[in-house]
């Protein structure tokens, strides 16, 4: 099967699906009061995630990102990697997690076929860390991180989110972090949602200023693979491990958009700041109509708009990312 086109000419080999809106974080920069259940319709559950993962591997998506809310709050994680790996025609597995419960589970998910693990850590300074997530976890997040590498695992890559005074000082840190780690951290620029207007404007910090700092250091910006995130990554000949540049905020950044997203509760979104979310769930309950659901996805991503609305200070109906999974 081709990989899915749009109308723009990108390609889309690449689905981002969200587990859950729960999430155990207090994130200061998306959940700062923590999760509350709205009473909504449930979560996906597997048999609907079968489905859904089934029809976007028979439109060409090769690699499915499994996120949240926090996706190791699903009791059944296992079952459903062990679901998404089996699924004929994918071929790329991965988590993006807050790693608290990595040291807990992350053997059984590598077994169960996860093939690549991310997990978010803002800071190397652990006072920082509870600050920022309201979480005093930092010892079993590292903890984790060491015991995923020896796992096998195709890539373990580490995101931080960029935060002006918070922690923009922490390039010597890293680079020691990296000098014989095969790893790869993901400096995110900060982007504005609907909940986080204040903070943005506070915290908010071009990804570009710590790019020119790496440059100047001596690190050097590699090729992106066609199923790859939208990072530029550099590397040093004195660093084992690589860093990663993520600026949405960048000229041209949606050009080299290869990914479409899934909502916890069965809504495709075109775009992380998508004005619409469009319902697939319908078509989740029966094997019948998978015909019907890749039909309506591959329809759908006609109206995939060329670029997000951010510049406009445009966040769409995304109050945060745990509602969408990033
Ligand atoms: N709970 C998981 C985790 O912590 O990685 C997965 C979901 S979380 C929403 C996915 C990623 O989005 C995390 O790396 C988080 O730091 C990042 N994130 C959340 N809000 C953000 C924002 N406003 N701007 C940039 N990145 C953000």
């Amino acid at each position: 099967m081709e990989t899915l086109v749009d109308g723009f000419g990108r390609r889309f080999p690449y689905l981002r699906l969200s587990l859950t809106e729960a999430c155990n974080y207090r994130c200061t920069y998306c959940l700062p009061d923590g999760y509350r259940a709205d009473g909504g319709p449930k979560f996906l559950s597997l048999g609907e995630i079968q489905r859904l993962v089934r029809a976007f591997a028979a439109l060409g998506m090769r690699k499915i990102r499994l996120t949240g809310g926090e996706p190791s709050l699903r009791k059944d994680l296992p079952s459903i990697i062990a679901a998404v790996s089996a699924t004929p025609g994918v071929e790329k597995v991965a988590i993006t997690t807050n790693g608290c419960l990595l040291p807990r589970h992350v053997a059984v998910w590598r077994e169960a076929g996860l093939t690549a693990l991310n997990v978010s850590l803002d800071t190397l300074d652990p006072a920082r860390f509870a600050a920022i997530t309201g979480h005093d976890r930092f010892t079993e997040v590292t903890a984790g991180v060491e015991q995923a590498l020896g796992l096998g695992f195709d890539s373990v890559k580490l995101n931080a989110v960029l935060l002006r005074g918070l922690n923009d000082d922490e390039l010597p840190a890293w680079s020691d972090y990296l000098r014989e780690r095969d790893i790869a951290i993901r400096f995110i620029e900060l982007m504005r949602t609907g909940d986080n207007k204040d903070y943005f404007e506070r915290h908010h910090l071009r990804a570009e200023s710590l790019e020119r700092q790496l440059q100047e250091a001596g690190w050097v910006l590699g090729q992106r693979a066609p199923d790859a995130g939208p990072a530029r990554e550099y590397s040093h000949p004195d660093y084992r491990g690589r860093i990663g540049i993520i600026a949405p905020y960048s000229k041209d950044f949606c050009a080299g958009c290869n990914r479409l997203r899934v909502t916890a509760r069965g809504d495709l979104r075109l775009c992380l700041f998508a004005d619409f979310g469009i319902a697939l769930r319908p078509l989740l309950q029966a094997d019948s109509d998978q015909d019907a659901l890749v039909a309506r996805i591959a329809t759908q991503l006609g109206l995939k708009a060329a670029g997000h609305g951010l510049h406009q200070g445009k966040t769409g109906i995304t109050p945060h990312f745990a509602s969408i999974g990033g």
